[in-house]
This record gives C-alpha cells, structure tokens and sequence, in this order.
C-alpha cells in the first residue's frame, strides 16, 4: 500500500474552520446544502469541458449524485459522477482557500467592521467543504479526475490542522470518475445517517439541483404468499374428497428491499410552462439559487422566440444584499441548452446600474464554449441584453403599480439610487426610467411622489416641472425661491438626494415638459408684466449699481426680480451655471 502524505492546512482554512464550526453551530444542516452544491458543481464542468473533450464522458456512467446512509454507524456517503479532483487539486482546493465562496466569505469578515460573527452573513456566502466538518469527526474524499489516471484519498479530522493524501488501493472503490465523501458522524449527529432525514434536507435544500439526486431508502411491498394448511385441521374434517381440488389460503406479507429513489425535480423551473409554476415555487427557487432569505419583491418567467430564443426568469430581491462587502455579486446564471455556463457575466447581460436584478438566462443561440469575448462581440447578446432589460423595467413597474403600495416603497429606497444613475447611463431608456423615479415635493409633507402624479396635479397655466435642489427637506421648505410658486400653489420636486439633479438633468424633459430649476436666474413663471417691470427697473436700477459695487467680485451681478413676494432679496445661481447644491458636491467632491 502507498504511504499517506501528511499536509499543513494553510493558516486560513483552520481559522475558517473554526468560525464555520463556531457561528453555524445552530444551522448544522446546512452541510448537506454545501456538499450536494460542491457535487453539482463538478458535474457542471465536467459537462460543460465534455463539450470541447466529448472524451472525459468516454467512462459512460450518468451524471447523477446519490447520497447513502448507514444509520447503525453514523455514516453518511456523497457520490457524484462529475470532473473529480487530480492530487494537486486536492492540495488546491481542500487544503487552502483560493475557491470563490469561502475566499469571498473570509473577506466579508475582514471588511465587517465588528468582528462578531453573524450567521446571516455566512448564509449568504456558502461557506462551502469545511462544512462538513460541522457535523463529522472525520471526512475522507475519494476523488478521480478524468485527466489523471489514479484516484487519491483525502482524509481530515475535525479540529486538526493537517490531512493526510493517499493513492486509492482497494478495487472496490475504485470509480471510472468523480467523487465519494464519506462523513464518518460526530456522536451527537449520527441523527443525520437516518434515510429520511436526508431525504427530508435533499428535498429541503437541493430541490431546483439540475442534476438527478438518490437517496438510498428501504422500500417495501406487499404480496401475497400461498401458505398450507393447518394440517391438524385437515384432520379434524376426517373424510376429505380427495377429488375435490384442495383451497390454497393466502397470506399479506410486505417484503422490505432497499433502492435508489430520485429525490429531487430536475426539470429546471424555467422550461417549464409559467402557467404551471406558483409564486412560493419562484420564490423558493430564488432563495435557493441565490442564498436569500427573503422573498422576492417580483418575478419575471418569460420566453422569447423569433430572431434570439431565450428563457429567462428574473427578480427583483427585497433587500439590498453587497453593501456589508465590495464584491463582485453572482446576479445571473447562464445557461447554454440547459447547459451551466457561468455567473460571471452579469456585466454583459445587463447594465451596470442594473446590477441588482438577478436571475437564470437560457440561451439556445449561443455556443457552449461561449466565452466573455464572444459575449461582447454578440449580437444576439445585444438583442438579449436588450429584452432582459425591457423586462427587467416592466418588473419593476408591476411593483410600482401593486396594490401593496410598500412593496415600491422597499423597492425605492434600496435601489432608488440604481435608476437614477440609470438616468445618467442609459438615455436610451429615459422613458422606462423616468414613470419609476419617485422625488420628495413642496405638496406633501414626507411621502414622496412619481412625475406621472406631478403632471397630473399641474395646473393649467404651468408649463414646467419645477424643482429646487437642496441638502435637507427642510432647507428646500424654507428656501425664499418657493415664495411666488407657493402662491400660485405650482408644486416643486425637492431635490434632496445628491444624485437626484444629476438625474434630473440628464432626463430634461418628462412628457414634453421641461424641468426647470427655481433657483436659476430669469425663472420665468409665465406672468411676466413687461410694463411694471420698465417701471420697477427704472425706480431701482441704480440700487443695483450700488449693491454690485459694494459686492464686487463676490457676486455676478445684482438685478430686480419679480420671483418674491416677501423676503426682500435672494441669492440665486447663473442660468448656465452650476446649481448651489452642486457648487456643494462638487466642492465635496474635490476635498
Ligand atoms: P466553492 O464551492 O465555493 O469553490 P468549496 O469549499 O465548497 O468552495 O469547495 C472548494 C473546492 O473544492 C471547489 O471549488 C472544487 O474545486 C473542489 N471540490 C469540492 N467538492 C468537489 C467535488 N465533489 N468534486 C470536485 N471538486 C470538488
Ligand atoms: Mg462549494
């Protein structure tokens, strides 16, 4: 027998190991979750790199996972058929961290400012194969990549800080490919070894897995057996015909057998006909898929057929997720025919400022070995990219136009900031954007209100959309500039996001009406009365002279306004100059 190698575990992975086993104390079970995804995962790519090399499938067995349980010995066994791992893989993956979700997940904790350890936050990371060791004393990996041809034997124990490497010897766990976790269970979690327990958290955790799951469970039939008769009785009848043909008795018995049992769906949810799906079916979808916990705000689950032909099912979350860390979020999973290809294209797949969106996208037009370059240079991509995003808009005006008048509010005030900056990016879809933007205005006191409203409240004689850009709902209320608007009661948007006038300055106009700042100089309300302005011009034009003069360069220049109505004068920006609010972010900006 070849001697086992003994390896250090890089500093990281033991003090992950201890924080997974430390935080996660009370969510033991998520290990299942982890493991069958580490097991999809590997059947993914063997799939997807079989496109290229049709001979790593060349050992025909199916691509399938199936779970065993031994209950008398606390043993639980994973098996999948997928890419395996080679003796340089094993040291990679299972001995340090350089895999995304728990490299990922290590950040998070660094960037968290309070070093508590909050399990929410590990739920939404996955913290991936140490898991494992959250509910075993010991773990072996049998694995055999198909680019190698021996199979080597991995084998850690809880609360150590080195595992041991071997070669595979015994012919009977030998496997053409793939790999096989036995998790030999801590005492006080051998419960999980019990076949319907597993089959439960199968069910539970790995539903919408696209890979065919068994579990390994004791069946039972009954049957009905021919038994003879009582022979003490035959001979209390005494004089028996033997002509006549003997009455066989039967009797039930139920024979117990035990058999793989597909314990999963794996028709994925987007080929099948929306009509048949419930909300609570996409919602639970979307939080296993992406590891949330709350529903969705909305859904989308459409096909599109002609010159591009896609599926798709997009979402909106309800929360905002990557404040807590700067990462690159995995918001979009492409498929190619049904084939895993990646979740690392969101950018080519949507604009940045709709970043939040997330969802499946499956193509049949593109090619399996699809690559970013292909996807940029695509026109189908375009025209893809293109519906996504119409889609994406009419989701997000259903929640606008729900009877639930929260659910908007939610929507604004965690991703608000994403059309705006939509307004600033995407002109092209300024009038998608536009009906969704909600601003703050001099009419209510804190809620806030859509353009469409505001033009619908617009008086007869108003031409324009009024705003006044200000840091604080308060300073826009107070300001001097409000008086002569007040009376004629035209409402103004309070501009009080810092994006909100960029925004707004981007957009110009909203349904032919132009918006316009009231704090800009020549404000022209549309009552202009040319006689009494020659008359008022003439009465003080030399106090103007005056006050410029004793201002000097401090202001641009001093002229008789007919805005106010009660303060006697107020300082207002160039019409092609900046606004006082952005004079302020743009000195914020250059600090
Ligand atoms: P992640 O899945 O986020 O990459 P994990 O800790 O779950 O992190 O797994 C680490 C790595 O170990 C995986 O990226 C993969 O390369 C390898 N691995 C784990 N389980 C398997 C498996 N069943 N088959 C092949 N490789 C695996
Ligand atoms: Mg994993």
């Amino acid at each position: 027998e070849p001697p086992s190698e003994k390896y250090e575990y890089q500093a990281e992975v033991s003090r992950l190991m201890d924080l997974i086993v430390h935080s996660l104390y009370s969510n033991k079970e998520v290990f299942l979750r982890e493991l069958v995804s580490n097991a999809s995962d590997a059947l993914d790519k063997l799939r997807f790199l079989s496109v290229t090399k049709p001979e790593l499938l060349k050992d025909a067995v199916d691509l399938d996972i199936r779970i065993q349980t031994d209950k008398d010995n606390g043993i639980i066994t994973i098996t999948d058929t997928g890419i395996g791992m080679t003796r340089q893989e094993l040291v990679d993956c299972l001995g340090t961290i350089a895999q995304s979700g728990t490299a990922k997940f290590l950040k998070a904790l660094k960037d968290s400012k309070d070093a508590g350890v909050d399990s929410n936050l590990i739920g939404q990371f996955g913290v991936g194969f140490y898991s494992a060791f959250l509910v075993s004393d010991k773990v072996v990996v049998s694995t055999k990549s198909p680019t190698s041809d021996k199979q080597y034997v991995w084998e850690g124990e809880a609360n150590a800080n080195s595992y041991t490497i071997r070669e595979e010897t015994d012919p009977e766990k030998l496997v053409p490919r793939g790999t096989r976790l036995t998790l030999y269970l801590k005492r006080d979690d051998k419960g999980f070894a019990h076949p319907e327990r597993i089959q439960n958290l199968v069910k539970n955790y790995s539903q919408f897995v696209s890979f065919p799951i068994y579990t390994w469970q004791e069946k039972g039939f009954t049957k009905e057996v021919e038994v003879d008769e009582d022979p003490s009785e035959a001979k209390k009848e005494g004089d028996e015909d033997p002509t006549v043909e003997k009455k066989k008795k039967t009797k039930k018995v139920v024979e117990r057998y035990w058999d793989w049992e597909l314990t999963n769906e794996t028709q994925p949810i987007w080929l099948r006909n929306p009509k048949d799906v419930t909300t609570e079916e996409y919602n639970e979808f979307f939080r296993k898929t992406f590891n949330e916990y709350l529903d969705p705000l909305a859904s989308s689950h459409f096909t599109t057929e002609g010159e591009v032909e896609f599926r798709s099912i997009l979402f909106v979350p309800a929360v905002k997720k990557d404040e807590i860390v700067d990462i690159k979020t995995k918001n979009i999973r492409l498929y190619v025919k049904r084939v895993f290809i990646s979740d690392d294209f969101d950018g080519e797949l949507f604009p940045r400022y709709l970043s939040f969106v997330k969802g499946v996208v499956d193509s049949n037009d593109l090619p399996l070995n699809v690559s970013r370059e292909i996807l940029q240079e695509s026109r189908i991509v375009r025209i893809m990219r293109k519906r996504l995003v119409r889609k994406a808009f009419d989701m997000i005006l259903g929640i606008s136009l729900s009877e639930n008048k929260d659910d908007y509010d939610k929507f604004w005030e965690n991703f608000g900031k994403n059309l705006k900056l939509g307004c600033i990016e995407d002109h092209g879809n300024h009038k998608r954007i536009a009906p969704l933007l909600r601003f703050f205005s001099s009419h209510g006191d804190d809620e806030l209100i859509g353009l469409d409203e505001y033009v619908e409240n617009m008086k007869p004689e108003q031409k324009d959309i009024y705003y006044i850009a200000a840091d604080s709902l308060t300073s826009a209320r107070n300001a001097p500039f409000l008086e002569r608007l007040h009376e004629k009661d035209f409402e103004v948007l309070f501009l009080v996001d810092p994006m909100d006038e960029i925004a707004i300055q981007h957009l110009k106009s909203y349904k032919e009406k132009n918006f316009v700042d009231i704090s800009k100089e020549d404000l022209d309300l549309g009552d202009k009365n040319e006689e009494k302005e020659k008359e008022i011009k003439q009465e003080y034009g030399h106090m103007c002279d005056w006050i410029k003069k004793r201002l000097g360069d401090k202001v641009a220049s001093v002229q008789i306004s007919s805005r106010l109505s009660t303060s006697p004068c107020v300082l207002v920006s160039g019409r092609f100059g900046w606004s006082a609010n952005m004079e302020r972010l743009m000195k914020a900006q250059t600090l």
